[in-house]
């Protein structure tokens, strides 16, 4: 579990490449410029933590392109204190990012090999999600609900109507939607019935499964 000069180096400059590709807000800068993405990847695919891409973790699964996960954060418009909800777990990298930049961070992964490996992962890094489930992020987390923003990190063929019920007035669910491309889709609460969307590009992500399929 080493972070070295080399590593911290190479994240500087990835940080640069994600400012040349438009993110621009400097908390979510900061936080991938502290966080040792390579310590959420396979020994194998070190050399690549700090490239542009998403790769393979366990599960046959991805930690998403820091691109992604760059403009999925500043979609969501997060402040410290905010209460977040993700969906899909996955390497913890986006839940990482999240906690970074304050705030508290619920996040459910269906694939209980990655929970469990996850959970066991996030602490001995000093990152202390709220909470973590193993369950359908389909459903959302009504017990804990109203939350500040949702996050949902694979591809949904549909919007779940749970996650739009579970935000708080002005609050935003960013999901990527679409089969093979997803579009992705900022919905923003106006008011207790009322949703703005926005749309924001063509991304790739893994399926959102439902139930075993
Ligand atoms: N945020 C993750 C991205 C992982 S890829 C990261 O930074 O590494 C998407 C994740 O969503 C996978 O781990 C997959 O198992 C999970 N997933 C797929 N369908 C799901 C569902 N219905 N509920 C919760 N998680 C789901």
């Amino acid at each position: 579990m080493k972070d070295t000069f080399t590593h911290q180096g190479m994240r500087k400059r990835l940080v640069d490449v994600l400012k040349q590709k438009g993110i621009s807000n400097a908390d979510v800068l900061n936080a991938i410029n502290t966080i040792p993405r390579h310590l959420f990847m396979d020994s194998g695919f070190i050399d690549h933590a700090y490239v542009d891409k998403a790769f393979p973790i366990a599960a046959d699964q991805t930690i998403s392109q820091p691109y992604t996960v760059a403009k999925q954060t500043e979609l969501l418009c997060v402040k410290s204190g905010d209460k977040i909800l993700e969906i899909g777990t996955g390497s913890g990298y986006q839940t990482a990012v999240l906690l970074e930049m304050g705030a508290t961070v619920y996040s459910i992964e269906r694939q209980n090999e990655l929970f469990k490996k996850t959970k066991r992962f996030l602490p001995k890094l000093g990152y202390r999600p709220k909470r973590l489930i193993f369950g359908d992020g389909y459903i959302g987390l009504k017990e804990e609900a109203p939350f500040d923003g949702i996050i949902v990190t694979a591809g949904a063929p549909y919007v779940p109507n749970p996650l739009l019920a579970q935000l708080k007035v002005g609050a935003k669910l960013v999901i990527p939607v679409g089969d093979k491309v997803q579009i992705m889709n900022v919905f923003t609460r106006t008011s207790a019935t009322e949703f703005n969307k926005e749309t924001f590009g063509e991304f790739r992500f893994v399926p959102l499964l439902e139930d075993k399929n």
